[in-house]
C-alpha cells in the first residue's frame, strides 16, 4: 500500500478519488470526485475507510445561478452538510430555517412560522400540497430544535425533510422561471 495517498472509489461514477494521506489520515467530511464532480461523505481512520462513501445530495447542478436568494440558498446548503455529517436533528432545523426564509421573503404576514405559513395559504401564494409540505417541514423543525424525551427524529426523516424541502425550494424559485 502507497501511504502517500489513500484512493476511494466514487459511489457515482466509480473513478478513484485519490486523497493525500497527511491531511486525510484521520478525516471526516466531504470530498469531491474529479471525474463526474459530485461530492461524497467520507470518514477515514488511520489512513482505511471506515464507511462506504455516500453521494452527498445537492442542488440540481444544471442550475448554474439559480435565481434562489442567497441566504435562502445558504441555509439549505448548511441543512445538506448536516445530513452529510449524519446530523439529523440540525439538518432539520436548517431545513426549517430555509423555509422561514422564504416565507420572509414572500412577505408572509404573522408571528410565528405556522401563521406566515397559513398566511400564504389563505392568499394563495402556496397551493394545498405546497401548504402540507411547509406543515411537515415545519412539525418535524419544532421536533429538532426542543428537547423532551419524547421529541425524537426517527431514521430517515432527516433526508424526507431535506427532499421536500429542496421541491419547495425550486417550486417557488425554479418552477416560475422555466414556464416563462
Ligand atoms: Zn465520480
Amino acid at each position: 500500500m502507497d501511504i502517500k495517498e489513500i484512493k476511494i472509489n466514487c459511489p457515482k461514477c466509480g473513478k478513484n478519488i485519490i486523497l493525500d494521506s497527511i491531511p486525510y489520515w484521520n478525516y471526516k467530511g466531504l470530498v469531491r470526485c474529479q471525474g463526474c464532480k459530485r461530492t461524497c461523505s467520507i470518514e477515514i481512520s488511520g489512513g482505511r475507510l471506515t464507511t462506504t462513501p455516500e453521494l452527498v445530495y445537492s442542488l440540481n447542478p444544471d442550475f448554474k445561478s439559480p435565481p434562489i436568494p442567497n441566504y435562502i440558498l445558504e441555509d439549505f446548503k448548511e441543512a445538506i452538510i448536516c445530513y452529510s455529517n449524519r446530523a439529523p436533528k440540525a439538518c432539520i432545523v436548517m431545513c426549517g430555517r430555509s423555509l422561514e426564509g422564504l416565507t420572509n421573503e414572500q412577505s408572509a404576514s404573522g408571528n410565528t412560522l405556522n401563521e406566515k405559513i397559513k398566511n400564504l395559504h389563505d392568499n394563495d401564494v402556496i397551493s394545498d400540497t405546497l401548504y402540507n409540505a411547509f406543515t411537515k417541514i415545519r412539525t418535524l423543525r419544532n421536533i429538532g430544535a426542543h428537547s423532551s424525551p419524547t421529541s425524537i427524529i426517527q431514521p430517515g426523516e432527516d433526508k424526507k425533510i431535506l427532499d421536500i424541502t429542496k421541491h419547495v425550494i425550486e417550486h417557488v424559485y425554479v418552477l416560475p422561471l422555466l414556464l416563462d
